[in-house]
């Protein structure tokens, strides 16, 4: 089978090599995202796999690639709001997306920034730049086996974060309106988001941005949380207020955030920009000893891309073989 693979970014290839070896299918990589400027790549190819991020084209680029005889669009991310489902549907195209390439790897992320900022480790690195090697005694640091943990969206993210903290000894509080039963081995007790903020010292977050879920901690709640309290966000920057997050932080209302994600990373989104072109909250973030932020990698790990690239290149044999796969999109 003949593969075209769209978007094809450095860290994917190995993985496509890899792939071709393994099942003998030939794919061709090329750089340029599917778009009505580059349809015609894909003439003489049986599948496509994409990398969508952005709205591929009007129903009329879907027709053209019903008469090419393309018959699905494999993409390599979790989200499909930039494909026209209606407009597949009625072109007779089959989508597919990988919607957990890795939850483990974020999980790691957000364990491994928590980590960080309860053992003060940026504050040491600054004082020790300065010659400053002195124990004070400001600076203690508590064990993570003492820490209550606050999950804050228990589905697959959260339900791995879970597992991390309570292999570790930690107390794991959860909240979510669905009581997902698969974690709750990993779960001492499932309670509200006021609780966790009043008593929690690690507080992670991992739900959807919603209407419901926008800004979820603001002033209101950093004003209640415990002063030792971290806050750490691998889901969407937009969760937190990040304006009351900078004057928590700054007054010491709480102990410490870790980011990998910031509420207006589209302008620099894996793109190099001169610093002083980022937000400015950002910048105000980013010059913090108690603040990480690190640039939407929680995910990036060469599991989950493995996982994105195999699982979306498995899919197009599947549907052009006329097969089914579990991760088709209900169209
Ligand atoms: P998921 O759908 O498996 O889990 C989300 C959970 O949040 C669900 O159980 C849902 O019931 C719960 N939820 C919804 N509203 C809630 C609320 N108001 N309060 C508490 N819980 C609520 O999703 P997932 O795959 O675990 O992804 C979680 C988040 O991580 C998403 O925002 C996703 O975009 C983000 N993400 C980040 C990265 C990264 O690299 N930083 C990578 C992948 C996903």
């Amino acid at each position: 089978m003949k593969i075209i693979m769209y978007g094809t970014k450095a860290a994917e290839r190995p993985f496509v090599k890899e792939w071709q070896e393994i099942t003998g299918n030939e794919v061709k990589m090329v750089t340029e995202s599917l778009s009505a400027q580059t349809i015609g790549m894909a003439k003489g190819y049986d599948g496509i796999s994409i990398q969508a991020t952005s709205s591929l084209g009007q129903p009329d680029f879907y027709r053209q690639l019903a008469k090419m005889g393309i018959k699905q669009l494999s993409t390599r991310t979790a989200g499909v709001d930039a494909i026209d489902l209606a407009a597949c549907r009625d072109n007779g195209i089959t989508v597919t997306n990988v919607a957990a390439y890795s939850p483990r790897a974020i999980a790691e992320m957000g364990l491994t920034q928590a980590l960080y900022l309860l053992r003060r480790i940026g504050e040491y690195e600054l004082r020790m730049g300065k010659g400053d090697f002195r124990w004070n005694a400001d600076l203690i640091s508590n064990e993570i086996y003492q820490q209550t943990v606050g999950i804050v969206g228990l589905g697959r993210i959260g339900g791995a974060t879970a597992q991390l903290y309570k292999a570790l000894g930690a107390r794991v509080l959860a909240v979510d309106p669905n009581r997902n039963v698969e974690y709750a081995p990993f779960v001492d007790e499932y309670t509200d988001l006021d609780t966790v903020v009043k008593t929690a010292d690690i507080i992670s977050l991992h739900t959807p941005l919603l209407p419901s879920t926008k800004n979820m901690l603001a002033a209101p709640q950093f004003a209640k949380m415990k002063k030792n309290a971290l806050v750490i966000n691998m889901a969407r920057g937009a969760l937190i207020n990040t304006a009351d997050l900078l004057v928590a932080l700054k007054k010491k209302q709480i102990a410490g955030a870790g980011l990998d994600t910031l509420a207006d990373e589209s302008s620099f989104f894996n793109q190099e920009v001169p610093v002083d072109q980022t937000p400015v909250d950002y910048q105000e973030l980013a010059q913090l000893p108690n603040v990480l932020v690190t640039p939407h990698v929680a995910f990036f790990t060469k599991t989950a891309i493995r996982n994105m690239v195999q699982i979306s290149l498995d899919d197009v044999v599947k549907i052009v073989s006329g097969k089914h796969s579990p991760n088709e999109i209900r169209l």
